[in-house]
Order: C-alpha cells, then structure tokens, then sequence
C-alpha cells in the first residue's frame, strides 16, 4: 500500500515536470544567433567550475549590497565592466557566463547602458531615458534572473535555455511588467 502511493506521488511528479517541460518547450524561442556564441557560452560554462578561487575583482566600481543564500550579490558599474572586462556584459552576470566573475558572486548594473552600437552592447528595455538608473523592481527582477540562470546552468541546462526560463521566472513573480520593461 505505501509502495503504491510513493510510486503514485512520483509518476504525478514527474508527468507535471513532462509536462511543464513540453509547454516550456513550445515556447521556446529558437536560438538564430550566430553560433559563436553558443560555443563561447559552452566553453566558458565547461569550465566555470576550474576557475582559480583566489581570484577575485575588486575596486571602486563593485559594491557589496547583501548575501541571498550561498551568493554575494554586488551593485556594479555596468558602464566601467563594458570598457574594461566585457564588451557585452548588459545588467546582470554570474560565473557560469562570464569567466572573471567568482562562482559564489552575482553582479548587477545601475543602470540601463546607454552606450553600445550595435544589437550586442545596446540595452533592449524600454525605459523612460535613455540610460536611466534602473528601478527598484528592476533592480531586484534582475537579480531573481541572474540566480535563476545560474541555477540551471549550474545542472547542465545551456545559456539559452536558462536565460529563457530566468525570463519566464521574472514573468511569474511579476515585480515588473515586462522583464524588458523598465517604464
Ligand atoms: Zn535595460
């Protein structure tokens, strides 16, 4: 008899993550990238967890704003990281996407970049000003997003994949309309 309601409890388990998995799935949006960036992606999250623990960035430019469980989520110069670590880094990173950023830290930007010229740098939200200070809801949403990412990508699931559920996941607790909604 218990046999048989654990074995009932764990096929309804799992056929309500087939499927969230399946209706995940249909809306997945394909990944039409260049695939450079796909195998950046793998290469950097293949290797995260080699990374040197030693080695940590510090400086004017980083704040140290609170712990959330195992992670220290900083508040970032998003504006200094793109002209001196990454080109591309836009509101949020964690170590499973960027090579420079320890495992254990979160880094979030203050602002929406203003800067960039092209589809890779530019900032895709629709804001109020242009390189307004991010709200904050957004702030918070942003952070919600990064842990998300990294958690999946921590278990295997690639870059896009997780950014899409991150995305969902920000949809569903709703602190702001639209994850690319700062208004
Ligand atoms: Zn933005």
């Amino acid at each position: 008899m218990f046999i048989n309601v654990a074995q009932n409890h764990e096929q309804e388990y799992l056929t309500t993550i087939l499927i969230n998995t399946l209706l995940f799935l249909r809306r997945m949006i394909p990944d039409t990238r260049n695939t450079l960036w796909r195998e950046l992606e793998v290469e950097i999250q293949s290797r995260a967890k080699k990374k040197d623990h030693s080695f940590r960035l510090t400086g004017s430019w980083k704040k140290f704003l609170r712990k959330e469980s195992s992670y220290k989520i900083y508040v970032v110069n998003g504006k200094w990281i793109r002209n001196n670590l990454c080109a591309y880094f836009t509101h949020g990173g964690h170590g499973f996407v960027h090579e420079f950023i320890p495992l254990d830290e979160i880094w979030i930007e203050t602002h929406h970049p203003s800067e960039g010229i092209n589809e890779m740098t530019l900032c895709p939200c629709k804001v109020k000003k242009r390189g307004q200070n991010v709200s904050k809801n957004f702030f918070e949403s942003t952070i919600l997003h990064e842990i998300t990412e990294y958690e999946l990508m921590k278990k295997g699931i690639n870059y896009w994949v997780a950014h899409h559920a991150a995305l969902q996941k920000e949809r569903e607790v709703g602190l702001i309309k639209d994850p690319y909604d700062d208004t």
